[in-house]
């Protein structure tokens, strides 16, 4: 029998976390937690955008000076060198506490693992102060889903690389100071063999960002364009044309992401109480009582957050013996993204043709018009780093060991 409470060491842990949580998190910054714009849409909250980013950079120092943006790191790069079950653990106690999750992005993970010696000095330590953003180049108008047919050439040119070519669905290359991208350096190999990840300076002279405009008004893609863009060669993570292999490592961490099970649970707490609210103008019941499909939805979206957990515990138990999650990440990222869109759905037939109305300010939209945004904005994320159709195809064969389609 699977027993998922804490044992005393977890239980220990646990509570060092929350009274850490208790001293340092911003009161604001809680209150904030529920309109911020986590699922790419524009920032909602009460507090203005100044007070926002002082309570961020407060709340972000006290994390970092415990070495708990990159707990899984080595401590002499600025990690706690924590243990697989307690960052979870933190995740979890953070998330109930509706703290922001200050952590590294999935590239510095991945230069932490293929990454020279070099590379890990020049940039690991940015990803700790936050202070460089970065950007994904992965996608190209005719590469998404068959990611190893990436056309943009980078040709060798000296000790540099010259790029040119176009990347899409660039998320946040409008303010992003870095790029991380697959790039064909060997047109002859066989496609998978050809690619090379390399990291790119946003501001290196030949770079134009377009911007693409998203149905939540959101304006957080781009098209990007590369014309002869002179990049070190020593920028290249992993050996020049084994990119691809570097990239799935990438792609492993970024589906992986464990930390949504909670917010997932809270999410649906706040659902339940808001639909418990909700009371018909005639007869005073709930609203919800004339919804018999509406209780069994709900009812549903329950027993799948706590399915959602069960894969998050299932991915922990790997890392903890030290490996990286393949198809299990899969698994876990088609099933919770899949979740998320049937939940916010379950929202907004519960509460109504006024949630799905995109204008906070209307007094007659629940929550700040947070249902609608959620509605609009999840539909992205069965796309976003792959399809699900992609990881059913992922799960088949290198999980069931089905042969390819
Ligand atoms: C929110 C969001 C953020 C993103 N951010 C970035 C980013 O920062 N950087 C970046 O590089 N990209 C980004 N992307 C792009 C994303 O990775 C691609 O959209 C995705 O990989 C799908 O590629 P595509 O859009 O070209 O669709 P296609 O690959 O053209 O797919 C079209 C349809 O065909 C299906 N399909 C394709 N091949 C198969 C197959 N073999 N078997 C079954 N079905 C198949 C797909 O599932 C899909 O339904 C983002 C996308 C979203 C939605």
């Amino acid at each position: 029998m699977v027993d998922f409470r804490d044992t005393v060491e977890d239980a220990a842990w646990r509570a060092e976390v929350q009274s850490f949580v208790d001293e340092h998190l911003p009161d604001q910054l809680q209150a904030d937690a529920y309109f911020a714009g986590s699922l790419g849409g524009p920032h909602r909250g009460p507090m203005s955008a100044d007070q926002r980013r002082e309570a961020m950079a407060s709340w972000r120092e006290a994390v970092k000076n415990r070495g708990w943006i990159a707990p899984a790191w080595p401590k002499e790069f600025g990690g706690a060198d924590m243990k697989p079950m307690q960052q979870f653990i933190m995740r979890e106690v953070f998330s109930e506490a509706q703290a922001p999750l200050m952590s590294v992005p999935d590239v510095a993970s991945t230069i932490m693992v293929h990454g020279s010696d070099e590379l890990k000095k020049r940039y690991l330590p940015g990803f700790i102060e936050g202070k460089e953003r970065w950007c994904q180049g992965y996608s190209e108008p005719g590469s998404g889903s068959d990611l190893a047919s990436v056309q943009t050439r980078a040709v060798r040119d000296g000790d540099d690389f010259v790029v040119n070519g176009q990347k899409i669905w660039t998320s946040g290359a409008q303010v992003a100071d870095m790029m991380f991208a697959l790039v064909r350096t060997d047109p002859d190999a066989p496609k998978h063999r050809g690619i090379t990840y390399l990291l790119l300076d946003m501001k290196s002279p030949g770079i134009s960002v377009r911007p693409l405009a998203q149905m939540t008004g959101a304006r957080e893609f781009n098209e990007v364009f590369f014309e002869d863009v002179h990049v070190p060669a020593s920028n290249a993570v992993g050996e020049i044309n084994r990119g691809w292999y570097v990239g799935a490592t990438h792609l492993d961490f970024e589906r992986s992401s464990i930390g949504n099970a909670v917010g997932f649970k809270l999410r649906l707490e706040k659902l339940f109480n808001r639909v418990k609210e909700e009371r018909d103008a005639e007869s005073g019941r709930t609203t919800v009582n004339h919804m018999p499909s509406v209780r069994t939805a709900l009812a549903d979206r329950w027993i799948e957050a706590d399915v959602a957990r069960s894969f998050s515990n299932r991915i922990i138990t790997l890392q903890n013996r030290g490996v990286i999650a393949n198809y299990e990440a899969s698994v876990q990222k088609l099933f919770s993204s899949e979740f998320h869109q049937r939940l916010s759905n379950t929202a907004v037939k519960a509460l109504g043709l006024y949630a799905t109305i995109y204008d906070e300010d209307d007094a007659r939209v629940p929550d700040r018009a947070m249902w609608g945004t959620y509605y609009l904005a999840t539909v992205a994320e069965t796309i976003g780093a792959g399809t699900s159709e992609i990881q059913r195809n992922v799960i088949a064969t290198r999980g069931l060991g089905l042969p390819r389609g």
